[in-house]
């Protein structure tokens, strides 16, 4: 499933495509939305939020009060973009298509879609629970500590609390393994066992990895040392991690073997020696 990286990257595309345009067209696929595609023809796109792994796609309907296009892609959505006479020949669902003066945006398979005003927005079933944006400037190294702190998470295993959507949005599973064996961290660790600096590197760590992965193109690895290892011949997927998908190999810390393991329901990958307490 995409990440928060990865869904703002798509996001700040679809910025580039529609934002500031005026709908020529909208489709929806799903027959319940069918209703929408008259209102919407006409307005304005305002802007491209993301939460977490949801994005929100604000309309200016001129004089009444501003609507939301809620998407979450799960595991299978897809945006396209594209000239509005290109449309792509696809074998996958078209659920969502954007025309705005020759330019299009596609959203294939999705099914989590809705069009919300803003009392709707804001009391979402989904949205209402998630905690702070990890990649929100908003979000500061010292509310992540009062969380890891907090009651709601401090006794439980890291493993679960770091993609728990409620503690902070937009983390899946790379960012969870890279971010534990960047601090040094097992997977069950609980943030009641850590002292105030680990915790504070902990939290540092959380924002760093995710932030560095939005603005690399989806490395989480150190910059530096991927650049190394793509001269010397490996490609992106074999450098852009510390330990994602990279069991069997060699710990570039340590040289200890990579191990795959299931922790809070998915595989985690993690070096014994590198993430001992
Ligand atoms: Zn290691």
């Amino acid at each position: 499933m995409p990440e928060g990286p990865e869904i703002r990257r798509v996001a700040d595309v679809l910025e580039k495509q529609v934002a500031g345009r005026v709908i020529d067209n909208i489709y929806f696929g799903l027959d319940s939305l069918k209703a929408w595609e008259d209102q919407l023809t006409g307005s304005r796109v305002k802007s491209i939020e993301t939460r977490g792994k949801a994005m929100i796609i604000r309309l200016d309907m001129g004089r009444d009060d501003d609507l939301y296009i809620y998407s979450h892609n799960q595991l299978y959505g897809r945006w396209h973009f594209c000239n509005t006479d290109e449309y792509p020949d696809s074998q996958r669902q078209l659920r969502i298509a954007i025309d705005c003066q020759g330019q299009s945006a596609l959203l294939y398979s999705a099914s989590d879609i809705a069009v919300l005003n803003q009392y709707e927005l804001q009391n979402h079933r989904f949205l209402c629970k998630l905690g702070p944006d990890v990649l929100s400037q908003l979000t500061t190294v010292e509310n992540l500590v009062e969380r890891l702190s907090s009651t709601k998470y401090c006794n439980r295993q890291l493993g679960g609390v770091m993609t728990d959507q409620s503690f902070v949005a937009g983390l899946g599973n790379y960012l969870r393994c890279e971010i534990l064996f960047y601090a040094g961290l097992s997977p069950r660790v609980r943030s009641r066992d850590l002292n105030d600096k680990e915790l504070q590197f902990l939290a540092n760590a959380i924002l760093k990895l995710a932030r560095q992965s939005y603005q690399a193109g989806g490395i989480t690895n150190n910059l530096d040392y991927a650049k190394i290892l793509m001269e010397q011949g490996a490609n992106y997927e074999e450098a852009r991690f510390y330990v994602f998908r990279r069991q069997g190999k060699a710990c570039y810390h340590c040289g200890s073997q990579i191990e795959k393991k299931v922790h809070a329901g998915q595989a985690c990958f993690y070096c014994p020696e590198c993430q001992q307490q």
